[in-house]
């Protein structure tokens, strides 16, 4: 069966090998048990239920949650001839009823549902249906205890009696311990093999900046776009009006982007939607509703604008890039502002003790002085044995510094102002800020006013972060977020304990103007543009998503190996049998034409001399001197191509010049050699017998 199964990845999916776990995941699955499978999103979790539905006898019912992801999915599969469809709400009669005759004449190999349909389903016409397996995707939905419960997912263990013989597998990117057990047991999974694949994406890169000021965020973020001229891209937002903010921003900078919320109307969301996966448009700044069904895996990096509210969610959304492995970068901006939002969110709700628990994690993370990564894989219960190198703090790690005289001066001033005062104002009086709200409350004359002026504004709200965050400050988000001292800042302040914080980083200002140069692109780089743009119009013109016909990985590999033939081209990772017939010719073509015009001068004349064409010929084709297409050939010559150079001199030609070598005793001008000749012999016949005898010395 294995070998079936290896089989079925290199024809239907175009990969020579599984990725780990898949593997194991299959098997299990194939030997009819029930299966969890834990993989971070762009592990490869479909395959893992897709090969075996494609082995099993019948159709196999997959349940998703999401319209637009089941719609992407079959799409794929279907770009490599597989059979499979989807049955939702999005589907008019018509196409329900060809669906379901489908189902029933086994016509199908995968079918995917979304869970309020299956139970409708699952006592009328599915019963005719022959199912091979059920696939549960997103499973953490089944879960209270997961960030993203759907109440309609909670039936589904009345389903696993109702098929008691047929394999479950549940799959989710996102789950900690408490959630993964929970799935298991809501699902009422038998024995189920838990496969937990690492959830390291060490493709993406981690980066966290704090207290960054909107302007000067906006031009970080329009560099960092310009360095990556047309990659795709996506900027989260907390809310609607920061997502139309910064896409005009954008716009105003000549940056194409769209904003997606949920305050637009259907049609915009699925047109911008389409134009991001069709690689149309490449860059969307979103609310969190976007992305969640979309599969696109040429993401080439993820930024958040705001600090997300806990790190399920983030590492879902930084997951959307770089799903086809390759190097992402990803980036948070957040600030305390932010963290105060969210605390009211947070607190609103029935779950709130959860809520709030997840946010103050995430805090944890964005303040970290230690690897990100760690952190992260920490929180997953993976526990990564080296510092990922791959992350801000890994590069450039935090310098630590006793921190409690700052400490101290920060908590006198919230003393002495009676726990009366926020973030900002505190910094105003340590900085002695003549801003009228100091003197209209006369902290100006506060015996810690003006203490503190020697350290920037943004290094104390650096400073003053951390005291909130190891505890020495506390924010009261009922009292408008006034600062309160605890009791670990009473005893700092009272010189009982001392803090450790780190110092504050300066981003120099000036790498801006450096950076804002717009990038050179390289030879593969250009390559890579030019079967990204063939991909682009085959996209628009069958409206398939971009990434559907070719993943990112496939386009680089191509633009480095420049496959020519169909065997060629088969052996690039991703392109599947049914892939080389729809798209092989076309990008084949392509590739043929960008060798073309790579070829160097010396090879256009080589090919015409290998079609058997003789130097003036060639000469007059390429408009090219005669004595241009000697050098040429003797220059091919030289390097070791098949070519009769004796078919231009005669052997006692090229004697005499080695006679006229002994005594010039240079190869490399033909000058001497032409006044030895007493000019009678011709300049391409005294290179060519030179470049005989060079070869003849080299060897
Ligand atoms: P997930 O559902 O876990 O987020 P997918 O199943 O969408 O991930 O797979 C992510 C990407 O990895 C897809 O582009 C898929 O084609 C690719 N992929 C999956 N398995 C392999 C494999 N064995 N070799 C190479 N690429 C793979
Ligand atoms: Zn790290």
């Amino acid at each position: 069966m294995l070998q079936q199964a290896h089989k079925i990845l290199e024809k239907h999916f175009g990969y020579s090998t599984f990725r780990p776990q898949q593997e194991e995941v299959i098997q299990n699955v194939l030997n009819n048990k029930d299966t969890l499978v834990l993989m971070p999103t762009g592990g490869g979790k479909s395959i893992c239920f897709q090969i075996p539905a494609l082995l099993f006898d019948g159709v196999a019912i997959v349940i998703s949650p999401l319209i637009s992801l089941m719609k992407d999915q079959v799409e794929s599969l279907r770009a490599n001839g597989i059979k499979a469809a989807y049955y939702n709400s999005s589907l008019d009669p018509v196409q329900e009823r060809i669906v379901v005759q489908q189902a029933i004449d086994g016509d199908l190999k995968l079918l995917y549902v979304s869970p309020e349909r299956l139970f409708k389903i699952a006592n009328s016409w599915l019963k005719d249906v022959k199912v091979s397996m059920f696939a549960i995707d997103e499973a953490h939905c089944v879960s209270m205890w997961g960030h993203d419960f759907r109440p309609e997912y909670a039936q589904l263990s009345n389903i696993r009696k109702q098929y008691s013989s047929v394999p479950f597998i549940a799959l989710t990117a996102t789950a900690d311990k408490t959630t993964r057990k929970d799935i298991v047991k809501q699902l009422g999974m038998r024995k189920a093999v838990v496969y937990i694949s690492s959830f390291n994406r060490s493709n993406l890169s981690l980066e966290v900046r704090a207290n960054v000021p909107k302007k000067k965020k906006i031009s970080e973020i329009i560099s960092f776009i310009e360095n990556r001229p047309n990659q795709s891209g996506i900027i989260y937002c907390l809310s609607r009006k920061q997502t139309e903010e910064i896409a005009s921003e954008l716009k105003r900078n000549h940056i194409e982007a769209e904003a997606y919320h949920a305050g637009l109307s259907a049609d915009k969301r699925a047109r911008i939607q389409e134009d991001f996966i069709t690689d149309d448009l490449s860059i969307i700044t979103a609310t969190i509703a976007f992305g969640m069904g979309i599969d696109k895996s040429n993401v080439r990096w993820v930024m958040h604008n705001n600090l997300p509210k806990n790190i399920e969610g983030y590492y879902q959304e930084i997951g959307r890039a770089g799903r086809d492995g390759l190097p992402s970068t990803t980036r948070m901006y957040y600030n305390l502002r932010d963290l105060m939002v969210l605390k009211k969110f947070a607190t609103g709700s029935e779950q709130s003790p959860i809520y709030t628990e997840k946010l103050h994690r995430m805090l944890n993370y964005a303040e970290a002085s230690s690897c990100r990564r760690k952190i992260l894989l920490a929180y997953f219960g993976e526990d990564l044995k080296e510092d990922c190198g791959n992350c801000d703090v890994c590069k450039n790690p935090p310098q630590f510094l006793d921190g409690t005289i700052l400490a101290q001066k920060a908590l006198s001033a919230v003393r002495r102002t009676n726990e009366e005062i926020g973030v900002t104002m505190l910094i105003n009086i340590l900085r002695g800020s003549s801003n009228q709200e100091v003197y209209s409350k006369g902290y100006q004359n506060i015996k810690t006013y003006g203490i503190g002026a020697d350290i920037s504004f943004k290094d104390w709200q650096h400073y003053i972060n951390q005291l909130i965050n190891i505890g020495v400050l506390e924010i009261a988000y009922d009292e408008s977020f006034r600062l309160k001292i605890s009791n670990f800042g009473n005893e700092v302040l009272f010189r009982k304990r001392k803090v450790k914080i780190t110092r504050a980083i300066d981003r120099p200002t000036k790498v801006k103007k450096e950076k804002r140069a717009k990038k050179k692109l390289t030879k593969n780089e250009k390559n890579f543009e030019v079967l990204r743009l063939l991909r682009a119009k085959i996209a628009k013109e069958s409206g398939m998503p971009a990434y559907i016909i070719f993943h990112d990985s496939a386009l680089t590999e191509m633009s480095v190996e420049l496959p020519v033939t169909e065997n060629e081209f088969l052996a690039i990772q991703g392109v599947s049998q049914v892939k080389l017939e729809r798209y092989g010719e076309e990008f084949i073509e392509a590739i043929k034409e960008i060798k073309d015009a790579q070829m160097s001068t010396f090879e256009i004349t080589y090919r015409f001399y290998q079609q058997g064409i003789s130097p003036e010929q060639i000469s007059e084709e390429r408009e090219l001197n005669i004595a241009t297409i000697f050098s040429h050939l003797a220059k091919l010559y030289f390097e070791g191509k098949d070519i009769n150079l004796m078919a231009y001199i005669s052997e006692e030609e090229v004697n005499e010049v080695r006679k006229a070598y002994q005594e010039i005793n240079d190869l490399s001008v033909l000058k001497p050699y032409f006044d030895f000749f007493e000019e009678k012999m011709p300049y391409y016949k005294i290179r060519i017998a030179l470049t005989i005898i060079a070869k003849e010395l080299k060897e």
